[in-house]
């Protein structure tokens, strides 16, 4: 791309942000996907939250720790796991700083409700076409760099195509966490902490299979999530009825009081189009071993992969996401 350029940014979704979404309260921002960075590992994390100034905090994980077996007994644990480096959250949210990046930008650089349907190379660079509310648009640039997950790539019109071969390599890289979901209950006050717990737990019964606490730093409410062990398939079935099943599991482990938040929001990623393919209908638990991946000529000279699945290192993650758009950039 190369330093200097002039950029303009497609989105398709309505909002920015891609996999990164709040729950906003009164009191503040909870996280509907990514919550965790770990900026004393992560360099680009580090200096994007220097430059926006959020504050950071601990995940909480003081007390103990709650496992469920697959029958739907529990067994309380004096502590968790320990996590080495701890995850940090940041105050506002991740999104606040999604929102220090964008506000950085100049104003028409990022572009709205614009699904990219088709990019063909031409002579001297690309001919990208978008959907949008007023019919197709065509953009002409030297280059594109998709910050996507890859198989979302499958459902963009390439010219010329893409070979059989290379279309395969790219639909088997996973989103990572894109057939996830995530549930965030409510609560007036944190009352597991009444009963020595930390508000971590994980379970074999499900619905929800790991759950922390979220609540938000001097707020006068609480919070806890978790991520659902049910798989997306299941979760289609019932989902408006998602939150009572939620609210039973949380009573079982954390208490009957628990069984009664004052709202369970659930965000499930797996529905999303701009997220999630047909091959991502699945809870990706194990983290794959994510590389960047070149386009092969011609292909290749017009088009980047800058997604955090096409990082050089910590693929998958936020801080990946930062490696590959800068890859992308610099290269
Ligand atoms: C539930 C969950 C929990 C997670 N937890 C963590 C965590 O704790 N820490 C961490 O580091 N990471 C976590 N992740 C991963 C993290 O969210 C990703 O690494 C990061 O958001 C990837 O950014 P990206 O820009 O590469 O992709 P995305 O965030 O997916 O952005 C891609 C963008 O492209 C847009 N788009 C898609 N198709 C088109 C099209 N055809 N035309 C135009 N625009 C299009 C999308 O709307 C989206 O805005 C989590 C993810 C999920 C879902």
């Amino acid at each position: 791309m190369g330093r200097g350029a002039e950029v303009v940014v497609l989105e398709a979704r309505a909002r920015i942000g891609g996999r990164v979404l709040s729950h906003r309260t009164a009191s503040g921002a909870y996280n509907l996907g990514p919550a965790w960075v770990w900026p004393g590992i992560q360099p680009r994390i580090a200096r994007t939250i220097q430059a926006a100034g959020p504050a950071l905090t601990e995940q909480a994980e003081a007390g103990g720790f709650v496992f469920q077996d697959q029958t739907g007994g529990t067994q309380c644990l004096p502590h968790g796991f320990a996590q080495e480096p701890p995850s940090m959250r940041i105050a506002g949210g991740i999104a606040a700083l999604v929102e220090a990046v964008a506000n950085g930008l100049a104003p028409g650089v990022v572009r709205l409700e614009q699904a990219v349907r088709r990019i063909a190379l031409t002579e001297t660079g690309v001919a990208v076409t978008a959907e949008t509310r007023s019919g197709p648009v065509t953009l002409h640039a030297a280059r594109a760099a998709l910050a996507l997950p890859p198989r979302l790539i499958g459902g963009i019109e390439i010219v010329p195509a893409l070979p059989p071969s290379v279309q395969a390599a790219l639909a088997a890289v996973p989103g990572w966490m894109a057939g996830q979901a995530k549930a965030l209950a409510l609560y007036d006050r944190p009352l597991w902490r009444d009963a020595g717990l930390s508000g971590s737990a994980f379970s074999q019964a499900g619905p929800l299979g790991e759950l922390h606490d979220a609540s938000l730093r001097g707020a006068a409410e609480a919070a806890l999530f978790g991520f659902f062990a049910w798989p997306p398939a299941l979760r289609a079935g019932r989902r408006a009825a998602l939150p009572e099943p939620v609210a039973r599991q949380l009573g079982t482990l954390f208490g009957a009081e628990a069984a009664r938040p004052r709202e369970v929001i659930i965000q499930d990623w797996a529905t999303e189009p701009f997220t999630a393919t047909k091959a991502d209908q699945v809870n990706g638990n194990a983290h794959p071993d994510y590389r960047p991946i070149a386009l092969p000529a011609p292909w290749g000279e017009r088009i980047t992969l800058a997604g955090a699945e096409a990082a050089p290192e910590f693929g998958g993650y936020l801080e990946g996401a930062l490696a590959a758009a800068e890859a992308a950039y610099l290269g």
